[in-house]
């Protein structure tokens, strides 16, 4: 049975691992894309670039070494994403740095540096907010942009400004440094709307899940229990279904609380509560109907097999001391007759089952079946 506050951490867990190996899968792939652009532009490398010949091979490792401790385990994701952040980071600023300090006239290269390089620099900056939640992204792309201003001004700024100043290699990198902004502003305005988008999810998520459970045991409210059998009772007149619903009542409950303390009584009800769960089928709504009154819809169940689905679990609970205590339950089986309300329904659960009480509690109550 789903609903159980149990089942949806589990639930969550199960999301999470998903979402973990799908990231793994993207990172693969990412990875493999990385070594194929290293190995070509190692191949069409021009002699003498010493990053390209020994810097690039090393990365390439690097990759390969990350992906093996992707999927041997051997790190956690997030230590490996900032690590491989923080490398790949190096590696452009350090490619960067060279291009500008040490690669000879700025003129001779500036192609390759807007053309190229600057691309891997704007995708440090997505990098960093697809990695990173959006204040430690936006943290990352404002130092990528603020040491890129500073290695273009201390590296390539005799050749920008002065009497033999290069205009176009100025005009560039204003325009690649203006471009970079925007890519950061868009990133960030991106990354501001779904963290908002995530909120408002969770929020509602939660609302969601305040609204339709018992916060005790986790099962569906009667709220959300009205809902279903409505929709049940409407399938069931359409298509000519049976459905059965199980009223059950904790016998003698005041008695555990007086005997044994609230705190028991609870815990009673928390471990019956997982008890129906457990018993009950997939397609089965069990419901806390208030106090220590539950409620069980069968859909497509005629009353026979609901009262033995009920049997079943009065036998089971007779033996499993929920709380530690000895429990029992009184148990009422009704099946929606035609033209009958929900209401009058759960009226006639209600009566079989005080009926039950009246005889001696512990027991399953049916209407003897017509004929
Ligand atoms: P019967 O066999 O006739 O059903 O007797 P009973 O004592 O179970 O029935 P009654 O309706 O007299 O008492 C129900 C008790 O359940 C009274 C109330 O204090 C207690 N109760 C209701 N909700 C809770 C709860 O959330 N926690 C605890 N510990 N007790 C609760
Ligand atoms: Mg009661
Ligand atoms: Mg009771």
């Amino acid at each position: 049975m789903d609903g159980t506050s149990t089942g949806t951490t589990a639930g969550a867990a199960a999301e999470l691992a998903r979402l973990e190996e799908r990231k793994r899968r993207v990172y693969t792939i990412a990875s493999g894309a990385g070594i194929a652009v290293i190995a070509i532009s190692w191949l069409a490398r021009t002699p003498g670039d010493l990053i390209l010949e020994v810097i690039y091979p090393l990365l390439a490792v690097a990759l390969a070494a990350f992906v093996l401790a992707m999927h041997r385990r051997w790190l956690s994701l997030e230590v490996l994403e900032h690590l491989a952040l923080g490398t790949v980071g190096v590696v452009i600023l350090g490619r960067l740095a060279w291009h500008l300090h040490l690669a000879g006239p700025i003129d001779e290269h500036l192609l390759i540096l807007t053309g190229a390089h600057y691309w891997s620099v704007g995708a440090l900056i997505v990098a960093g907010f697809v990695l990173l939640d959006r204040r430690h992204g936006l943290r990352v792309g404002i130092s990528v942009l603020i040491m890129s201003v500073v290695l273009v001004a201390t590296g390539a700024g005799p050749e920008l400004v002065g009497p033999d100043a290069s205009e176009v290699a100025l005009l560039y990198l204003i325009r690649v440094h203006g471009f970079l902004v925007l890519l950061l502003v868009l990133v960030t305005a991106v990354a501001t709307l779904r963290e908002q988008l995530h909120r408002e999810l969770t929020r509602s998520e939660a609302l969601q899940e305040l609204a339709t459970t018992d916060p005790l045991t986790g099962l569906a409210n009667r709220r959300a229990t009205m809902d279903a059998l409505e929709r049940e009772a409407e399938s069931a007149r359409r298509y000519g279904h049976p459905v059965s619903v199980i009223a059950v009542d904790v016998d003698r409950f005041k008695r555990i609380n007086d005997e044994h303390g609230h705190h028991v009584g609870d815990q009673v009800l928390e471990e019956v509560a997982r008890l129906l769960a457990a018993e009950a089928r997939q397609v089965d709504v069990v419901a806390r109907w208030g106090g220590e009154e539950f409620l069980i819809v069968l859909p497509q169940t005629r009353r026979e097999e609901a009262a033995r689905l009920a049997e079943r679990t009065r036998r089971a609970l007779a033996t499993a001391r929920p709380g530690g205590v000895e429990v029992t339950a009184t148990f009422g089986v009704a099946e929606l007759h035609e033209g009958e309300s929900i209401d009058e329904l759960l009226v006639r659960a209600d009566r079989l089952l005080y009926g039950a009480k009246r005889d001696g509690r512990d027991q399953v109550s049916t209407e003897p079946l017509p004929g």
